[in-house]
Formats: structure tokens, C-alpha cells, sequence
């Protein structure tokens, strides 16, 4: 059982930065942030819900740093214009300078949003992400992409801006809802999918006692994710190559997320979890990858009590069409064409700009034939 805190270095250049992955970290978050201080106060930007049970504990560690904090809705629907003017004019209102840091403590709504805010405060301020989320811990935090969505879809509205440093405290997904912790799961297991087949192997022995509270396997999967994802974050920061990998099953997250209306019938990991099996069904299809490799996919996501199908979403869906025209929206859209994330094998993905829509079309028309 592993006490001591893992880091991860993000090596950037002038934006470089250290991911912290532990136990105990909120409480010394005052040691942690220090360093990047001015002056002797942050301001913090959460959610209610993680407002009422975490931010207490960061106040106390950051011993004699004064604090001050805002906490908007929890929830999708926060990332958006709204909340966003909120938290900018409210950063304003506390004086916030352009030599100070603004912490976010959340989930990836809360480190998007107010990451973004950050980036356009006085044309940039610094920030510190503490996540609090699995998914947030995993990828969301690291990698710098901020942002809202708009009406015309998600994330279409951001900017890239790393943050100076992160604190993923293992802890705090104690008093994460499970379906909230499986959903995050879903991003784990993307890094095994699109990137390292033995880490995919790990996952499928030790995923259960992660999801069941062991701690250790907790903070390995973290420490592994984050290393993999800074990996290829230093190699392509803007997502001119390589970073397009971290998208896996993303093109059909995203129109599953519209069709859904970003309500909770589905969560954005949940949408992941569901787009990594229909990309590998789809690679399995065009011949790519073996028979084997969808199944095996599913069967693990299955095992994990996770969503991995289109039945698996309550309600009704629209047609297969109509889902490809909401992927129309992503911004993974290049000169009208569909670009996806395919796979040779589990652990071996790429990117695919010239798919065959029929393809596309046929596998999400027979996964909601299913739902009859
Ligand atoms: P979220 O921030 O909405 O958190 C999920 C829920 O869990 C919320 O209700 C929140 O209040 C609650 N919660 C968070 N931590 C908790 C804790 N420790 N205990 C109890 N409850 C807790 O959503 P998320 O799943 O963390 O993130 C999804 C968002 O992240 C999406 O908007 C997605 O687009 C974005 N995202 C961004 C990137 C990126 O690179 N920037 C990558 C992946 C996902």
C-alpha cells in the first residue's frame, strides 16, 4: 500500500508544471501552492456539492493563505455562458490580479470552466487544479484544454491553458457517487484502449477492487493515466497529431451528450465508455482490428457494471442519422469529412479521417435495433 505522493511532470517549457497524485493533499495544499504565490491569498472556485464536503478541508490546508470562494451549481449545465460571466466578473469583484492564482476545485465541469476564466482574466492568470473527480483527476486537469459549450455543441467555446500545477488528492473520490466514479472509469480505461495493452490487462484484474475503494489500485490508475496522457500532451500541446488518440470514442460521446441534452441520462464518461466500444466495433468492421478485440472491450466494461451499449441509456435516442448529424457538430469535424479514433488492437489506436459513414451508420443502426 503506497502513502507516498506520485509526480507526475508535465515537461512544457515555460508552461511545465507538476501533477501531485495522493492521499492527504488537500490538507497540505498550503505547502503545495505556496510556492506559486505572490502574495498570501487565492481564490476558489467550486461546486456546491463539492463545496459542502471538501472545501472546508482545503481551507484548512492552506493554513495562514487567506481564501476566498464561490461555488455554482454542480453539473453539466454550469458549463456555459452564464455561470461562466459569473465566475469572471465575480473574479474581478475579489480583485483577483494579474500575478495571483485561482484554484478550481471539482470535477472537469468546474477545472473547464474556471481554467477558461483563467485564461481570459486580464488576459491570463494562473491556476491550480484540484480535482476532485475521477474523471477530473485522469485527464480533465491535465493538459490544459479550458472551456464552455455553446448551444451549437460542446466545448466549442476555450482556450488552451495549463494549469501551474495540480493536486490530485486520492481521498477525496471516497465521497464520489459510484456512477459518477465508473463514469471517470471510463476514462481510465481509454489510456489501456487507445494506448497500452498490459495497462488494459491491469485494469481488467484490478479494476473491481479500484471501484470497490482500494486505495493503492486508486492511486496507480491515476499515476498511470495522468503519466500517459502528459506523455503525449508534451509531444502534440495543441492537438496538431498524437493528441487526437486522447479522443477515442469521443466523436460518439459527443452525439450521444447532444441527443441526451448533457442531462444525466448519460455522463460524459459514461458517453466515453459507450464510444470506445463503438469505435472498436466500427475498426472490427472495416477489418482493422480482430473479432475479439470489441468483445473483449464490452466484456470488461460490463463486468464493471458500466454503460457500454446504446441500450444502456434510458430513453429514446434518434436515428442513426440523426446521431451522424450531431457528430457533424464535433470539432473533430475536418472539411466535412468524419474523423474518428480507430484501432489495430487494444492498445494500438489512430486516427482515421476517411471513414466509411455506411459503416458508422450500420453499427449504430444495429445498437439501437437493440434497444427494441
Ligand atoms: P462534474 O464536474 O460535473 O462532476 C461530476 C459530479 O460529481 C458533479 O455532480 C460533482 O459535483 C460531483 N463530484 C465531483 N467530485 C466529487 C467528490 N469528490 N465527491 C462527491 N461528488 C463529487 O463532471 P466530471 O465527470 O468530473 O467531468 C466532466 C466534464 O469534464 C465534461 O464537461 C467534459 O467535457 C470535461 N472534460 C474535459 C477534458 C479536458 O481535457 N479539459 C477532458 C475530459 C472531460
Amino acid at each position: 500500500m503506497t502513502e507516498a505522493v506520485d509526480t507526475v511532470h508535465v515537461d512544457l517549457g515555460a508552461r511545465a508544471y507538476d501533477v501531485r497524485i495522493g492521499r492527504g493533499l488537500l490538507g497540505r495544499a498550503g505547502a503545495e501552492i505556496s510556492p506559486l504565490l505572490k502574495r498570501k491569498r487565492v481564490t476558489v472556485v467550486t461546486d456546491e456539492t463539492v463545496g459542502a464536503l471538501h472545501l472546508s478541508a482545503l481551507r484548512e490546508g492552506l493554513g495562514d493563505i487567506a481564501m476566498t470562494s464561490l461555488a455554482l451549481p454542480a453539473g453539466e449545465g454550469t458549463k456555459g455562458w452564464p455561470e461562466f460571466s459569473r465566475t469572471v466578473e465575480w473574479l474581478l469583484a475579489e480583485k483577483v490580479e494579474r500575478r495571483d492564482v485561482v484554484v478550481a476545485l471539482g470535477g472537469g465541469v468546474i477545472g473547464d470552466l474556471v481554467g477558461f476564466a483563467a485564461a481570459v482574466l486580464r488576459r491570463g492568470v494562473r491556476f491550480v487544479q484540484v480535482p476532485t473527480s475521477l474523471l477530473a483527476q485522469v485527464d480533465s486537469s491535465v493538459g490544459g484544454k479550458t472551456g464552455i459549450n455553446s448551444v451549437h455543441g460542446k466545448n466549442l467555446v476555450g482556450a488552451f491553458h495549463q494549469p501551474s500545477l495540480v493536486l490530485a488528492d486520492i481521498d477525496v473520490l471516497g465521497t464520489l457517487p459510484k456512477r459518477d466514479f465508473l463514469a471517470g472509469y471510463g476514462e481510465v480505461v481509454k489510456y489501456g484502449l487507445l494506448g497500452d495493452a498490459a495497462f488494459f490487462e491491469w485494469l481488467e484484474k484490478h479494476g473491481y477492487a479500484l471501484a470497490g475503494g482500494d486505495l493503492a489500485a486508486r492511486q496507480q490508475a491515476v499515476q498511470h493515466s495522468v503519466m500517459m496522457k502528459a506523455r503525449i500532451v508534451e509531444r502534440d500541446e495543441t492537438e496538431e497529431g498524437e493528441r487526437a488518440l486522447l479522443n477515442l470514442g469521443h466523436t460518439f460521446c459527443h452525439a450521444l451528450e447532444s441527443a441526451t441534452g448533457y442531462s444525466s441520462r448519460l455522463l460524459h464518461g459514461e458517453g466515453v465508455a459507450i464510444g470506445c466500444a463503438l469505435a472498436f466495433e466500427v475498426s472490427q468492421r472495416l477489418g482493422l482490428c480482430s473479432q475479439e478485440a470489441p468483445s473483449r472491450v464490452r466484456a470488461h466494461l460490463k463486468a464493471m457494471g458500466m454503460k457500454c451499449d446504446l441500450s444502456d441509456i434510458p430513453g429514446d435516442l434518434p436515428d442513426a442519422d440523426a446521431l451522424i448529424g450531431l457528430m457533424g457538430q464535433d470539432k473533430k469535424v475536418v472539411d466535412g469529412r468524419l474523423r474518428f479514433i480507430l484501432a489495430r488492437s487494444i492498445g494500438e489506436a489512430f486516427v482515421a479521417d476517411n471513414v466509411d459513414t455506411g459503416v458508422v451508420r450500420a453499427v449504430l443502426t444495429e445498437s439501437l435495433m437493440n434497444r427494441r
